[in-house]
């Protein structure tokens, strides 16, 4: 009798065991993503061979990797398959059809180092995978789901690989962030200054999204670039302002009329000898160059035919501040912690949908 019960425990165990297994490899089931990653190019040339619209006899071709072998495209090589389209007037769309995986070790690394402390290139991993999953469809008109520029997430191929960055995807295979069950809109940014911010206060028609809000970071105040500061000629201002239609005459003087509750610049009035008008901070900092002018959070002072700009951080500060990640990790947060700080209410998880 004793047998019989050892025996179905054990065929009961055995079932248990190999039925989550045959469960996991099910639902672990590969995700493939088409990233655009030439466009409107009138050759391009594939493991050392020119493609012109000519050679293409249909309206695409297919060049398919195997394994390790990866596919070289102009100067970069790619994991996964290759598919070249005919596009437009004479001209062609390369679209790399990758694991989402395989992907993600072609993005981190132009993202951050993946010297950083571990937890918060882990973070960075999911934050990018959310990204890439949460904009699948993006670009459907032109074939591909992302492309491979700042418009959607950089990504540089194998060449762009590193074997850590790549340990910490293989560690989160699959996670995800998702909020009330749906993917997340996963916005990061270099450094927030101090406070993250509202969409709303940044973007065109941006709405306040409950897991977006804004939030305190003392993580960041360490970082290489936390402060810093830019003094831009009137002259150039007046240039930058004409070329986008805004005309003030000689521009004289600079003036924030309404921050942010983070303390960010959001209206400026910008006065000129034929009058004055009042246009966003944010489109001052695209006129003179995201890099020239770091982030919105800036203080405004004229010196002599100068604006000088004083400012903190660095980007559009919604969503996960990567310096404040990096000091949060090294701290000794997990990067489910860093996630959730700036990422309000949402659930970690390996993603089930299709
Ligand atoms: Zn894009
Ligand atoms: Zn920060």
């Amino acid at each position: 009798m004793i047998r019989k019960v050892l025996a179905i425990f054990f065929v009961f165990l055995f079932l248990c065991l190999v039925g989550r297994d045959v469960y996991s490899a099910f639902h672990d089931k590969t995700i493939f993503i088409r990233v655009g990653i030439v466009r409107n190019a009138s050759s391009v040339v594939i493991n050392g061979k020119t493609i012109t619209p000519s050679s293409i006899s249909g309206s695409k071709m297919l060049f398919k990797g195997s394994g390790s072998k990866s596919i070289k495209v102009n100067k970069r090589s790619y994991r996964g398959n290759i598919e070249v389209r005919k596009s437009g007037k004479r001209k062609l769309t390369v679209i790399n059809i990758i694991d989402i995986e395989k992907y993600l070790y072609g993005v981190i690394k132009m993202e951050i180092s993946p010297r950083w402390p571990k937890e918060s290139v882990k973070a960075q991993v999911v934050a990018a995978r959310t990204f890439a999953l949460k904009n699948r469809g993006k670009h459907k008109d032109e074939g591909f789901d992302i492309c491979s520029t700042v418009h959607c997430q950089v990504y540089g191929g194998v060449t762009a690989e590193d074997k850590v960055s790549n340990k910490y995807v293989n560690e989160t295979r699959g996670e995800v962030m998702t909020y009330r069950g749906q993917l997340i809109n996963s916005s990061f940014h270099g450094i927030c200054g101090g406070m993250t911010e509202e969409p709303k206060n940044v973007w065109n028609g941006g709405k306040t999204i409950p897991y977006l809000r804004s939030v305190r970071c003392n993580f960041c105040k360490n970082a290489p670039g936390f402060k810093w500061e830019k003094k831009v000629p009137l002259y150039k201002i007046r240039e930058k302002l004409q070329a986008a239609g805004v005309e003030v005459g000689k521009v004289r003087s600079l003036m924030i009329l309404r921050k942010t509750r983070t303390g960010r610049a959001s209206k400026i009035r910008v006065t000129g000898s034929k009058g004055s008008e009042v246009v966003t901070a944010g489109k001052i900092r695209s006129l003179l160059g995201t890099n020239v002018i770091k982030s919105t959070m800036f203080t405004l002072q004229k010196k002599h035919n100068n604006i000088v700009f004083k400012g903190k951080g660095w980007g559009h500060g919604v969503g996960m501040c990567q310096e404040g990640a990096r000091g949060m990790a090294k701290k000794g947060y997990s990067y489910k912690q860093i996630l959730k700080y700036y990422y309000r209410g949402v659930t970690i998880k390996k993603w089930r949908g299709k």
